[in-house]
């Protein structure tokens, strides 16, 4: 019987598919389940094992999750991400680890059950099931992003439940040749299946690759940086057309010598304590990972530059100094300083970012009005003594120059090991405060923790820059940027910078008791404890 026990329509696979109730083995469309949805609620999930409300003892409807193979788990998450979050996607695309990864993550229970343990290298297999998987039934968004992340699923229209049947159809028709000893490819048979199992010619349409690539946005981003610096691009038009692209990347990143990067941060590992090798494995093979990719980008290198690194133990100085900023830059980059003030490229979300986010010409903090006071004291006797101009606080997004100055902030004043060079892959959602080329404050959140939280990482203000409303502001930017979603964040319990959350609408959701332990040393004046608290949208 293949029509519904409810309502008495047909059963269709990818249209109105159903469960079968295992005792009175009649269909039920997923719609017209008693209780309205599977559990979990995910699209074309038709995994269970399903007792219907007249068969079961407790007279209510009783689902027992089927065991999924990881096949089945990306394709399932996939093809509900693609139907109810398709906004999350980059082009059609989602990425394996921000997206599929953290999906699972949050759902494992239910995809998996709470039996089933998480294995250490469980992402891994996610990776792995992609490609593995990638001549027949998913995606890769490598030629459309020149990154190996992100992925879709080949025919969209196919339903987790018609994937599986074709996949194991494909396994005992494999199975069966090879009994026969017949020589035919796996991808033959796959094709020859598709055509025999799916009725609507519609489902086999596969995903069109969008054509838009890297190098097509960065040209319309040049003209648009022609019309903002006239000045610059008197001088731009006259350089080498060829060379644009490759200079618009390396002003938006530093040029990086991996080998000696990676040397360089295990030597250093070795010297530091256990704590902080712990802290710097984690972040460094972030930060790794995040310069291959780099590498991968920068298409361009022809020219070997000199080498700057982005060393979490940069402790030396704090501001940017002139030279700092200029060494590794060409000759035709330092006349073209105006550069610098070009739009950012987000390798997250893929737009241009303005350069700066906003001018406070009118704070006057402590630390400035102490150095105009010595000042004054020390020209005393100078007559007719003029005060040097004061400049405005300049706020920004992060750029690669200011990473190991904040590093060296967060070493000297959170806990040693941070290293938020990752920060650069999503420049949208941070904010950097510049006074001259002093920093005074950041603040950084990391989007898609999870589909439904960004977290706000860090956000720091100098002492005697404090009390202005410094942070105020920067909060406010990085909620107005973080649309749709909740902001999470964990602070210590006797952080007056609590205060300035819940003026903002964060709430307490939870005490984390001994939070801080692994981080803060003992000797530090902050609670270990933290409260966790959310900005819910
Ligand atoms: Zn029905
Ligand atoms: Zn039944």
């Amino acid at each position: 019987m293949e029509n519904c026990k409810y309502c008495n329509s047909k059963l269709e696979d990818c249209i109105e598919e159903g469960l079968k109730c295992n005792l009175c083995l009649n269909n039920v469309h997923i719609k017209c389940l008693k209780r309205g949805a599977v559990p979990g609620g995910f699209n074309g999930d038709v995994f269970y094992t399903y007792t219907c409300q007249e068969c079961s003892e407790s007279k209510s409807e009783v689902f027992v999750r089927d065991k999924l193979s990881w096949l089945q788990v990306i394709v399932l998450v996939l093809y509900h991400l693609n139907t109810k979050s398709s906004g999350l996607a980059r082009k059609g695309f989602f990425h394996w680890r921000f997206h599929i990864a953290t999906f699972i993550n949050k759902n494992w229970d239910i995809l998996f059950t709470k039996y089933v343990k998480k294995k250490k290298s469980w992402t891994g297999t996610v990776a792995g099931t992609l490609s593995h998987f990638s001549t027949y039934f998913f995606l890769s968004g490598t030629s459309v992003f020149k990154e190996q992340a992100w992925w879709t699923l080949k025919y969209p229209k196919m339903s987790p439940y018609l994937i599986t049947k074709i996949y194991n159809s494909l396994m005992t028709e494999k199975s069966k040749l090879k009994a026969d000893k017949q020589i035919i490819s796996d991808i033959e048979i796959f094709n020859k299946i598709l055509k025999n199992s799916v009725i609507n010619l519609e489902m086999l349409k596969p995903v069109l690759l969008p054509e838009a690539d890297v190098s097509a946005n960065s040209t319309e981003i040049s003209c648009d940086v022609i019309n903002i610096l006239p000045s610059t691009s008197q001088i731009r038009k006259n350089s080498e057309e060829k060379e644009k692209d490759c200079n618009k990347r390396k002003s938006l990143l530093p040029s990086f010598d991996n080998k000696k990067f990676l040397k360089l941060s295990k030597s250093s590992e070795s010297l530091a304590d256990e704590f902080t090798v712990k802290c710097l494995t984690q972040s460094n093979t972030r930060g790794e990972k995040y310069l291959e990719n780099i590498l991968k980008h920068n298409r361009c290198q022809e020219k070997k530059e000199k080498i700057r690194l982005l060393d979490p133990y940069c402790h030396f100085n704090t501001s940017l100094s002139n030279i700092s900023r200029m060494k590794g830059v060409s000759m035709k980059q330092k006349l073209l300083v105006g550069l610098r003030e070009q739009f950012i490229l987000s390798p997250y979300t893929g737009s241009q970012l303005e350069p700066y986010i906003w001018r406070d010409e009118e704070s006057f903090p402590l630390w400035l009005k102490l150095m105009v006071e010595i000042q004054l004291t020390v020209n005393e006797k100078t007559p007719n003594y003029e005060l040097p101009p004061r400049g405005p606080l300049v706020f920004v997004r992060v750029k690669p120059e200011h990473i190991p100055c904040i590093n060296s902030l967060c070493n000297q004043f959170f806990w040693p090991g941070i290293d938020l060079t990752e920060s650069l892959q999503y420049p949208d959602f941070s904010c950097v405060v510049l006074y001259k080329k002093l920093i005074v404050a950041f603040a950084f959140l990391v989007p898609n923790v999870s589909h439904t939280e960004s977290y706000l990482s860090f956000i720091f203000t100098r002492p005697g820059w404090r009390n202005i409303g410094i942070a105020k502001f920067m909060l406010y930017h990085l909620i107005q940027i973080n649309l749709g979603k909740d902001i999470i964040l964990h602070v210590s319990t006797n952080n007056p910078a609590l205060m300035l959350y819940q003026m903002f609408g964060f709430k307490i959701e939870k005490v984390v008791l001994g939070f801080y332990d692994k981080y803060y040393r003992d000797d530090v004046k902050e609670c270990k404890n933290a409260f966790v608290c959310r900005l819910e949208r």
